[in-house]
């Protein structure tokens, strides 16, 4: 059995065409990454509901989406993803459908040359100073925090005593400054302070990129997991479909809450929505494109496995790329070839041809997103799910999480 997927094979008006009409049900939902996904499965299988999913790519599975380059290379097409987990439910929902490859990340940094281990722990201590100063400095810093402690380097830059403060320093200049400017054409300080706490410094000698007691890949990658998530009777795929081609709001209300009642191809309709996009868009960025930061992804091939020393090599003083990420240290194909890929950074305009990957959290920026959520405050069945339709930064798993608790809610 595989799911049940309709492929539009040109653009055309949904009222135009039949095969795959995505009208006839009691849940759509709009996007096929983790959060439409889930929601799907779960609305299907524990509510009964006839569900239809429609998602403007051409594949299931969102960001998260893998597949054979054209050298073969299983790559990750929308940047490397890398499973891991502190929830249990999350773990144990997602074991349905993949077995797990053992596999724990590791990244190293490009310093001046030297490759120094992320996050910045005891270990990259003593690789980058000599015995005598790491002695001192990985003393100095357990005393202080404690073995195991993670501290935020906007932490670690407030400290008292002036040799941690001389570590604070190498570390803020070495690890963080430049790849956080790259990365959001801001400095750690102007960002919000939870972006860069992701990496702490460690003081263990863990070199493991995630410390989560779930960790893994999927053992036959993310498509064949989302495949088997979608694969239920009452689930149909509808691949080729913008939300905006389907869904349509009444605008009765008031200026600030103006959407009454939801339309999906032209009919009325009392189910439920489900919307994994970003709501600027669906409201035609009415009060301004909501900022996101884009990724123009490089892909370099090689005739040689391995290329990297690690599975990721952050750049942390040099290059133009945040990092390079090399796939099959994440996926372990036994192939002789291999696919590298450079991430480059840059602020989102909005077009077709680019991908809203991070919202970039702020407190004016949520301002805004809470004017937009604000529109659709009105329809009881239209429910905003995920990265974008939320506009938060969450990990894969913190997705799923939100959307088995969303399918608790509405099924209570
Ligand atoms: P998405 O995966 O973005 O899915 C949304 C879907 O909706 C897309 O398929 C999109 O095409 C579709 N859609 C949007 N608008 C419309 C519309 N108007 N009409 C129809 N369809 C629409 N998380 C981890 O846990 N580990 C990692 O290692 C990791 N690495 C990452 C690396 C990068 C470069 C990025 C950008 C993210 C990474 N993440 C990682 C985060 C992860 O990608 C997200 O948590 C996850 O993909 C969010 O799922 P989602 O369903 O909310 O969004
Ligand atoms: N960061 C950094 N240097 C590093 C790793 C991370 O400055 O070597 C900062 C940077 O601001 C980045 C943030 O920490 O955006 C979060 O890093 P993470 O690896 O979690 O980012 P993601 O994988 O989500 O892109």
């Amino acid at each position: 059995m595989s799911a049940t997927i309709f492929y539009r094979e040109a653009p055309q008006k949904v009222s135009e065409q039949n095969r795959g009409a995505p009208v006839a049900c009691d849940a759509l939902i709009v996007g096929a990454g983790f959060a439409g996904s889930v929601i799907a499965r779960e609305l299907a299988e524990r509510g009964g509901m006839r569900v239809a999913l429609i998602e403007m790519r051409a594949h299931i599975g969102g960001n998260a989406y893998d597949c054979l380059d054209e050298t073969g290379v299983l790559i990750h097409t929308y940047g490397p993803h890398i499973y891991h987990t502190a929830s249990e439910r999350v773990h144990e929902w997602l074991t349905r459908f993949t077995a797990w490859r053992a596999y724990e990340h590791k990244v190293l940094a490009n310093v001046h040359g030297q490759l120094l281990p992320v996050p910045f722990s005891l270990s990259s201590i003593e690789a980058a100073f000599a015995p005598d100063r790491a002695r001192q400095l990985t003393d100095l810093l357990k005393a202080r925090y404690g073995l195991g402690a993670r501290v935020p380097i906007i932490e670690l830059r407030k400290a008292a005593d002036p040799l941690l403060h001389e570590l604070a320093d190498y570390v803020y200049e070495n690890i963080f400054l430049q790849y956080t400017m790259k990365q959001w054409g801001s400095t750690p300080e102007q960002i919000d302070p939870l972006i860069t706490a992701r990496v702490p410094v460690l003081v263990d000698y863990d070199d493991r990129y995630f410390q989560d007691p779930w960790q893994g890949m999927p053992c036959d990658g993310y498509t064949a997991l989302f495949e088997k998530m979608l694969d239920h009777p009452n689930i149909t795929v509808h691949l080729g479909y913008e939300a905006r081609e389907i869904i349509a709001f009444e605008e009765t209300g008031t200026s600030d809450a103006p959407f009454t009642a939801v339309r999906l191809a032209g009919q009325p309709f009392e189910g439920l929505v489900i919307y994994t996009g970003a709501l600027d868009e669906l409201a035609e960025q009415r009060f301004g494109l909501l900022p996101y930061r884009t990724l123009d992804l490089v892909y370099r091939h090689y005739d040689r496995n391995p290329v990297q020393a690690a599975a990721t090599i952050n750049f942390t003083v040099s290059e133009a790329y945040t990092r390079t990420t090399e796939f099959t240290w994440l996926t372990a194909q036994d192939i002789a070839l291999s696919t590298v890929l450079e991430e480059y950074s840059l602020a989102y305009d909005g077009s077709p041809a680019q991908t809203a990957y991070y919202p970039i959290v702020g407190k004016e920026n949520q301002e805004r997103y809470e004017r937009y959520r604000m529109l659709f405050t009105r329809l009881s069945g239209f429910h905003p799910l995920g990265r974008l339709a939320e506009y938060r930064y969450y990990n894969m798993d913190q997705i799923v999480l939100r959307a088995l608790e969303l399918a608790d809610d509405l099924l209570r």
